[in-house]
């Protein structure tokens, strides 16, 4: 069943995103070459705690941490370390908070000063591929259009998509019906309306769209080393456009 939310219920949504929002506004500003990541982790945790929210991820399945950062080959669901990040790494910072019973999932994958052309523009187009996987976020589409659009919108890059990892509803819980892919075909899926909130996030690799789980349990990253990009919004679908609640 996927949830059609009242605006009450969005409102509190909207509220829960504000805060991951703001997060990873805090955090571009620390995210320099010479920074440990464990500790852009405490400072999101301080931050979403002096919100009133909690960490949406911490304790979640297990994972450990407030953020899920992701360094270069790392695609999503790294875990926060002492490991210092690099002039010309990349950096998939992913966050939620919790708040009044509901969640708002945010991603952005940032860059640590000098990158590589080839990187920036992976970077690039996965946004854009987030973009253009929104704006079929409408009624009357189907959720096979979303993943579509993105899947148009890389290919021609001849970049790998990542399969095994899909968006998602949200609401009361973290992950909510539908599973949204980052690929598909136009007219399939279930109809969109509404109401329906979603957490939208394409995650794109350099090369192979190949992936594996590290030894941790939790990283997962590309089988050729390559890098990925990562970036994620929740989104409210309505009778019009829909709404990016992490903007
Ligand atoms: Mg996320
Ligand atoms: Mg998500």
């Amino acid at each position: 069943m996927i949830n059609l939310r009242s605006p009450k219920e969005i409102e509190k949504i909207k509220a829960s995103c504000a805060i991951v929002r703001d997060t990873l506004f805090m955090l571009e500003d620390l995210v320099k070459p010479g920074i440990q990541t464990i500790k852009l982790d405490k400072k999101a945790e301080e931050f979403i705690r002096s919100k009133g929210a909690k960490p949406g991820f911490k304790g979640l399945y297990g994972f450990p941490a407030t953020l899920c950062v992701s360094i270069n080959d790392e695609v999503v669901h790294g875990i926060p370390s002492r490991r210092t990040l690099k002039d010309g790494d990349v950096i998939g910072i992913d966050c939620g908070a919790y708040m009044n019973g509901f969640y708002g999932d945010h991603a952005k994958t940032f860059q640590v000063g000098n990158v590589d052309t080839k990187v920036k523009k992976l970077l690039e187009v996965t946004r854009e591929s987030l973009y253009k996987g929104i704006e079929k976020a409408i009624p009357g589409n189907n959720i096979g259009d979303i993943g579509f659009a993105i899947q148009e919108h890389v290919q021609e890059y001849g970049y790998g998509i990542v399969k095994e990892l899909v968006g998602h509803g949200i609401g009361e819980k973290l992950h909510e019906e539908p599973q949204i892919p980052n690929f598909g075909k136009q007219g399939k899926g279930p109809k969109i309306k509404p109401g329906m909130c979603f957490a939208i996030e394409p995650m794109i690799n350099l090369g192979t769209e190949r992936v594996y789980t590290k030894s941790d349990d939790w990283t997962i990253c590309t089988e050729d080393g390559l890098p990925s990009a990562h970036f994620e919004h929740t989104i409210t679908v309505t009778d019009d456009k829909p709404i990016i609640l992490t903007k």
